[in-house]
């Protein structure tokens, strides 16, 4: 009997879990907050990733580790990984924790990014707001996500509000000054390496964002060939310069033709929910597949997929239930604002009718305004 371990017990590690059963798979998940979701289906081990102790006792019980969560300290992760085996691994861990060295590492490996700079100071912001042109966005370095730790810089007028907002960051977490950059679209590929160095991709995903945080993702993206193609380029590339092991994530805008890096989530992600239903194998399978040395499945799409994300509150079920290619996740959270508590996935095999059932599905739970970006799409 295999035992994994997960540290962080959110949907990601409860949609891993479930995914991992037909395997015959065990889990023990561990988490600081004691009603973690995934606790619902794994044995949960409460306790501080910090805490020596509490690791001690996680890693005696299982047999391999990996994560929900980005942000479990990288001296942990290393800690762990000299009692077992870690994946992916810490120093791809730590790279994607701090956006700095996530987007000087694509900047050396030819993966092209947006203008930006490290802050240490204000006059460092203000000189380099001037040199970006003004239009910017100031993020914390670390420990951000979901659009939280960021400050949008509109013109070299709010570098005060901006330096006021996060300026007492710039000593502990660090912060990092982007160009804004005006995409046409967002967009993703989710990846994944094997242990022995294979590499396989989902089909790129295009996302719709409201506030920071994901509301639609649609697969496969109607984008070119060609840019598919380069986008799972700069993924292999970059899988490749860590020594990646499982599923990962990068995020992509879309401008003028062109692709820019944004940054890599080292987990499986939201907009590869989509996959549980839309795809020949999961990115929860695949991910557990590649952490023990499985071999991987095909990646390949089923039709078409569109994921909704819900935020908040879960919505009323049975208008995504009652269409054939309907798929409903509730992650068994407490409703909390600006919380992911569960999405939908809606499958089919044409354009068309994706369209349609989306269309009924944001009538009837009045939510137009998340389906319409994607209905466009689909439609245009
Ligand atoms: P992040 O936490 O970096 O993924 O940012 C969250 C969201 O903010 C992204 O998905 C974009 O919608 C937006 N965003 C982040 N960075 C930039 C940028 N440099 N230019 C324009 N939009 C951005």
């Amino acid at each position: 009997m295999t035992t994994v371990g997960i540290l962080g017990g959110g949907q990601l590690a409860r949609m891993l879990a479930l995914s991992g059963a037909p395997l015959g798979l065990r889990f023990l998940v561990m988490d600081t907050a004691a009603d973690a979701c995934a606790g619902q289906f794994a044995p949960l081990l409460v306790g501080d990733y910090r805490d020596e102790a509490a690791l001690a006792e996680f890693a005696s019980k299982v047999d391999v580790a990996t994560f929900d969560f980005e942000n479990v300290p990288a001296e942990s992760a290393e800690w762990l990984a000299g009692r077992v085996p870690v994946f992916p691994n810490p120093r791809a861990l730590a790279v994607a924790q701090d956006r700095l060295v996530e987007k000087s590492l694509f900047r050396d490996l030819g993966i092209p990014v947006g203008d930006f700079a490290d802050v240490g100071s204000l006059e460092i912001l203000r000189r380099e707001v001037e040199r970006l042109g003004g239009a910017c966005i100031l993020k914390t370095r670390r420990l951000g996500y979901d659009g939280k730790g960021q400050f949008r810089i509109k013109s070299p007028e709010d570098v005060d509000a901006a330096w006021q907002a996060l300026g007492t960051q710039a000593g502990t977490v660090g912060l990092i000054v982007e160009a804004f950059i005006p995409f046409e679209r967002e967009l993703s590929v989710v990846a994944v390496r094997s242990r022995d160095g294979e590499f396989r991709t989902w089909p790129l995903t295009e996302n719709w964002h409201v506030d920071g945080v994901l509301s639609a993702s649609l697969a496969p993206a109607h984008v070119d060939a060609a840019l598919a193609e380069a986008a799972c380029a700069h993924a292999r590339r970059l899988a490749e310069s860590l020594d990646y092991v499982g599923v990962f994530a990068l995020e992509l805008f879309y401008r003028n033709g062109e692709l820019l890096a944004n940054e890599m989530a080292p987990r499986v992600h939201n907009s590869g929910h989509w996959t549980i239903e839309g795809a020949e194998t999961s990115q929860f399978q695949n991910h557990l597949r590649a952490v023990l040395g499985l071999p991987l499945g095909d990646t390949r799409v089923l039709g078409h997929a569109c994921m909704l994300n819900w935020i908040g509150e879960m919505p009323e079920a049975s208008s995504v239930l009652q269409e054939a290619g309907g798929h409903w996740h509730d992650y068994g959270k407490e409703p909390r604002e600006g919380r992911k508590v569960g999405h939908a996935t809606v499958r089919a095999d044409d354009a068309a009718s994706l369209a349609h059932a989306l269309a009924r599905i944001g009538v009837a739970l009045e939510r137009q305004a998340q389906v319409a970006p994607v209905i466009a799409r689909l439609t245009g």
